[in-house]
């Protein structure tokens, strides 16, 4: 997607500062941290949302998951605990439209989330 700031951002055309990489996904830090370390995992194609993830995207959903504890492992808090969320649409909260998972770690975390 031609104005997609995500996919600016997989293509190099945006700066971000980068953590992972690999054929099928892409992790960055966020611009505006809500932890200490605040990580977004993203596909490198195109996805809106979660709603517009297909049934054929199984391999690519759960791959996202394995980066997810791989950073954490590689990162060191593994141990003391992190997580991994995902907002979906206007309720959800979402405000980029290109699917994305949070990856925050390095502080307790309240529940519910607000
Ligand atoms: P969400 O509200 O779940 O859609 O999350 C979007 C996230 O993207 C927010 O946490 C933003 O801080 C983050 N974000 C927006 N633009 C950028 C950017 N250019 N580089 C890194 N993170 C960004
Ligand atoms: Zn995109």
């Amino acid at each position: 997607m031609s104005d997609c700031i995500f996919c600016k951002i997989v293509a190099g055309d945006i700066p971000s500062q980068k953590i992972y990489e690999d054929d099928l996904v892409f992790a960055f830090k966020d611009i505006n941290p809500a932890a200490p370390t605040h990580l977004l995992i993203i596909p490198k194609k195109h996805i809106s949302s979660l709603n517009e993830l297909a049934d054929g995207d199984k391999e690519l959903a759960g791959h996202i998951l394995v980066i997810a504890r791989k950073i954490a492992q590689d990162q060191g808090f593994a141990k003391s605990g992190y997580r991994v969320v995902n907002n979906c649409g206007k309720n959800g909260g979402q405000t980029v439209d290109h699917l994305h998972f949070h990856l925050l770690a390095e502080r307790e975390l309240g529940w519910p989330p607000g």
